[in-house]
């Protein structure tokens, strides 16, 4: 069991990804849609594996766009853009922002372009539950 752990600038958002596999062994690809290459966003995830999200009270500012069919989680502090998740029949799908939380074990290398233009929303569902992390997301309530 492999625990990869990353946070946003400010520490107010933080991701745990527990795998069987190494960071070497995980994908990391890059979309190629509008938002993810200004972020010029990087994720991986693992089917097999399970994510966490852990954000202080208030602190995730979630955006939609495109399809609406996933969040895209930035920190409301910072500004760093996290990850994305999804809520699906099978439950929270998530990936990881690896360059956005700085997680470790994926220095150098050359992230996998993706194109999902011509997708169609039932193998856009399919993609996720075979590829997407199996998350929880955990927003602290404010004791105030
Ligand atoms: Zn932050």
């Amino acid at each position: 069991m492999t625990q990869l752990a990353g946070d946003c600038h400010c520490g107010a958002i933080r991701v745990i990804l527990d795998t069987q596999r190494t960071a070497a062994e995980l994908p990391l690809r890059a979309c190629g849609c509008e938002f993810c290459r200004r972020q010029n966003a990087q994720y991986t995830s693992d089917a097999g594996g399970h994510a966490h999200f852990e954000a202080a009270p208030g602190s995730i500012t979630r955006y939609r766009f495109g399809h609406e069919s996933s969040d895209f989680l930035v920190c409301a502090e910072c500004g760093t853009f996290v990850g994305a998740v999804s809520e699906t029949d099978g439950g929270l799908l998530a990936v990881i922002n690896v360059r956005g939380v700085d997680l470790p074990g994926f220095e150098g290398r050359t992230p996998e372009p993706m194109t999902y233009d011509d997708e169609a929303p039932a193998e856009r569902s399919a993609r996720r539950a075979g590829r997407w992390t199996p998350a929880v997301l955990v927003e602290a309530q404010s004791t105030v």
